[in-house]
């Protein structure tokens, strides 16, 4: 069965990735870890197994920030972008939608840690917040 692919990019276009398009969940992420991050409101954040997910190109340029036997945050070493992290003993890899080129089939249609947004953003959407993580 051919499985849809799709593909992802650091802001400089050094790193290059390449995932099936099968992310188990995707959400909007409000702690402040991924503001600092991200410089912005929020993350935007898909989860797929690790094994669905490749670099195509820039292997050598990716930045393995936090490393330790868990996982990493993946992140271009010339221009800083988040691309995506490895956790759960690297089974999952949690993707920076703001990377991809193409749209995923799965959006992101939950909130989480709430208790921790910006009180300068106020979430537009009807869709379900978490005050940390869903049950
Ligand atoms: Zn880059
Ligand atoms: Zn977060």
């Amino acid at each position: 069965m051919n499985k849809k692919m799709i593909q992802g990019e650091c802001l400089c276009r050094s790193i290059q990735i390449e995932m099936e398009d099968d992310f188990k969940y995707a959400f909007y992420c409000h702690c402040s870890l991924c503001r600092r991050r991200t410089g912005s409101a929020f993350s935007s954040i898909g989860g797929i197994e690790s094994e669905k997910i490749n670099v195509i190109q820039g292997e050598s340029l990716l930045f393995r920030e936090g490393e330790t036997a868990d996982g990493y945050r993946a992140i271009c070493s010339k221009c800083h972008s988040p691309l995506f992290s490895v956790l759960m003993d690297r089974k999952r890899t949690h993707v920076n939608f703001g990377a991809l080129k193409n749209e995923p089939s799965r959006k992101p249609d939950h909130h989480i840690y709430i208790d921790s947004k910006a009180s300068w953003y106020e979430i537009q959407d009807s869709l379900p917040q978490f005050a940390k993580l869903p049950n």
